[in-house]
């Protein structure tokens, strides 16, 4: 025989329960439903089968995508809709069959990419979506140089990524602002993560250094700060180039980090435009940083090489000085705040692309190396970005004193 009493909290239990039941299902599809509006990457995975090698996407949902083959070096370009990526990092340095590397990341707004280096020519063999769970899937087979079709292109349902937005026009300064302008360059970004060290991206420290320097810069009052990307996204280096003349920058600073074959390589270094290279480092240096239009899948082949002398006119020479002097005072505020810099050699030259604007003053800065223990640590501290702030700040003082001077003269 029941208790009533026990009967009734019986069954208020069993009510709770359900009630709790019910809940966790309806939260469980919520939380479907906002995975199904918020489309995400959650694996890339690579498989060898038959001679083929197998490219597969993981998806929460189901997009479209448009795949194509590029040579020098060859590449499968594949192209998404802007999604966010949950992929550890470790899927991502895929080495199987014919693939030797990959990378994904947003590419421009709206375009997310994934670049995948191949070993040597192949052709898509199969593509397509696959549902339950959602993923998409290439299947690459090897062939020989000559049957190679660069621009094979392949698309779900003709699916074309958005053309690129014009760069965005930028704001007129206003009128009485006599403040300097600072274009910041946070190195690489989005499909390009630039040098890599586990799940260390220097694209992240780039970006999260550019923040800092803006925010002390704007907090003096005596600069206005445009950064070249407010986000993880890709931007060509001629663009990044465009950004600076196009706001009428006063000086360009492009901020990077690096590896080194060498572990114990440590140190800052300034990087200013030349047509040689000061030493075979910068001369390296210089080469992988311009490669990153290949890495995110640029088709470079129908620029012509910029074979032009950029000594060529005056106003680039006077940009080119003006340059050195404000990399000699930037190393030396570097020194003055206790930044460890390279020993020897702490300024260099080369042809670096991104510093090629023949009318703003420009550098490039090495922060350090992602390959020395010492120096990952420190770039991922905040007491060091604001140490980079302080100098940056104190530097751009300095130099532009000297240019003021120079024109009472
Ligand atoms: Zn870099």
């Amino acid at each position: 025989m029941f208790d009533a009493m026990a009967d009734g909290k019986y069954l208020k239990t069993i009510r709770f329960a359900a009630a709790v039941f019910f809940a966790a299902i309806a939260f469980a599809s919520l939380a479907d439903i906002a995975a199904a509006r918020d489309p995400a990457v959650t694996g890339v995975r690579l498989g060898v089968n038959d001679g083929k090698t197998r490219v597969v996407l993981d998806l929460t949902t189901a997009v479209p995508y448009s795949a194509f083959l590029l040579e020098n070096p060859y590449r499968l370009v594949i192209d998404l809709p802007e999604l966010d990526w949950s992929v550890d990092g470790a899927d991502a340095d895929g080495k199987r069959g014919v693939v030797e590397g990959l990378r994904y990341g947003l590419f421009r707004a709206g375009n997310s990419r994934v670049v995948v280096d191949l070993k040597g020519p192949v052709r898509i063999a199969a593509n397509g979506a696959l549902a339950k769970p959602d993923r998409l899937m290439f299947d690459l087979l090897p062939v020989s140089r000559s049957k190679f079709k660069a621009g094979q292109t392949v698309a779900l349902n003709n699916w074309k990524p958005p053309t690129a937005a014009a760069i965005p026009v930028p704001r007129a300064k206003p009128d009485g602002d006599t403040r300097r302008v600072v274009i910041i360059d946070p190195g690489h970004g989005g499909v390009d993560p630039g040098a890599v060290r586990g799940s260390t991206y220097e694209k992240r420290i780039t970006m999260a250094v550019a923040e800092e320097v803006r925010r002390q810069l704007e907090a003096s009052k005596r600069y206005r700060v445009v950064l070249t990307r407010n986000r993880d996204i890709f931007l060509e280096l001629r663009d990044r180039v465009r950004l600076a003349q196009d706001n009428e920058g006063d000086i360009f600073i492009s901020l990077h980090a690096d590896t080194h074959p060498k572990r114990t390589t440590r140190g800052a270094s300034i990087y200013t435009l030349s047509e040689r290279a000061s030493d075979k480092e910068a001369a390296r240096l210089a080469a992988k940083e311009n490669k990153v239009d290949v890495i995110s899948g640029i088709d470079l082949t129908p620029y012509s090489p910029d074979t032009g002398s950029i000594l060529l006119d005056l106003t680039r020479r006077r940009t080119m000085e003006e340059s050195s002097v404000f990399a000699n005072m930037l190393i030396a505020q570097f020194r003055k705040k206790k930044i460890n810099m390279q020993p020897i050699k702490t300024h260099r030259f080369a042809g670096f692309a991104v510093l090629k604007a023949p009318d703003v003053p420009s550098v490039l800065v090495e922060l350090g190396y992602l390959s020395n223990k010492t120096d990952k640590k420190m770039l991922l501290s905040e007491a060091f970005r604001k140490k980079v702030g302080r100098a940056v700040l104190a530097s751009l003082d300095d130099f532009f004193k000297h240019i003021d001077d120079l024109a009472a003269r």
